[in-house]
């Protein structure tokens, strides 16, 4: 029986958009771990690996080295890795796999805020790529109590940092997340934080606790109440209404949308719009 070269330590995640990507994990879980909404990784004490368990699992890819041209870092945030761990992983990888074409990752604000311009740009020069980064909200008061551990102005400093040392950013809203009561603020700050980062893609999920929302509800300190169907759809028509974007890939297509929008703002910008009044009217 077929045996994949490397033992993965699960739960093991990865963005729709990696699907035909080598998962290397560089760090087991994630260090923040404390987002209420999340469950990814609360399951996993996190650690660094060690760069020698690291390069084994690159070595154990060597016979399909030829094959290699996509590669994620996982678990949840390996940008917590110093700059010189990074550039010595990302050296390994370009040694070992000469026809690498993307290295991204996940990475959160605070990752960035952590790093300097310059240790962004060495990253990049080195092959590193793209980054996921969950922002959620651009509302001070929601992110406050789903615990993201970084504010409104405080991602638009770090996103405008990777983005100036030439990492793609593809960021992530969660429809949903701020309850009935801040939906409309969720909406409009989280498009003027957008608006201020211009990110190359950006997709909205649905809030779905993965171990309900009763649970969730005790994990925040704010009353709670979970927006209906009807309700997601009027807050993400106000989110996108009030986006201004240059040219930004946009995404609502992951499995917990009630709707499914792709394309690209500003040019489709009306007819998302018109999608959504469909359905609003129907
Ligand atoms: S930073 Fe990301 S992975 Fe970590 S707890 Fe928050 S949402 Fe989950």
């Amino acid at each position: 029986m077929y045996q994949f070269p490397i033992q993965y330590d699960e739960p093991l995640f990865r963005p729709p958009s990696e699907g035909q990507s080598i998962i290397l994990q560089i760090t087991l879980g994630c260090s923040w771990n404390k987002c209420s909404f999340c469950e990814m990784y609360t399951s996993k004490q996190f650690r660094i690996r060690k760069e020698e368990d690291i390069f084994a699992d690159i070595n154990a890819l060597l016979p399909y080295a030829d094959q290699v041209r996509k590669i994620f870092l996982a678990d949840g945030d390996p940008l917590v890795l110093s700059t010189n761990k990074l550039l010595s992983i990302l050296n390994k990888l370009n040694s070992s796999f000469p026809r690498i074409q993307r290295i991204s990752a996940y990475a959160s604000p605070t990752n960035l805020l952590n790093k300097t311009e310059s240790e962004l740009a060495q990253l990049k020069n080195a092959g590193l790529n793209l980054l996921y980064i969950g922002l959620e909200s651009g509302d001070n008061t929601v992110l406050g109590f789903i615990n993201k551990g970084a504010d409104h102005n405080q991602m638009i400093e770090a996103l405008n940092k990777s983005q100036k040392a030439g990492l793609k950013s593809s960021v992530m809203i969660i429809n949903g997340v701020g309850g009935r009561q801040y939906s409309k603020q969720h909406a409009i700050n989280s498009a003027k934080l957008i608006n201020a980062i211009q990110p190359k893609y950006l997709s909205t999920l649905v809030l779905h606790p993965y171990k309900g929302m009763d649970y969730l509800k005790s994990r925040i300190n704010v009353e709670f109440e979970e927006l209906n169907k009807f309700e997601l759809i009027e807050e993400l028509k106000l989110f996108i209404q009030h986006l201004e974007l240059e040219e930004t890939i946009f995404r609502s297509d992951h499995a917990s949308n009630h709707l499914v929008l792709k394309g690209v703002i500003p040019r489709d910008k009306t007819r998302f719009l018109e999608q959504i009044e469909n359905i609003i009217t129907q």
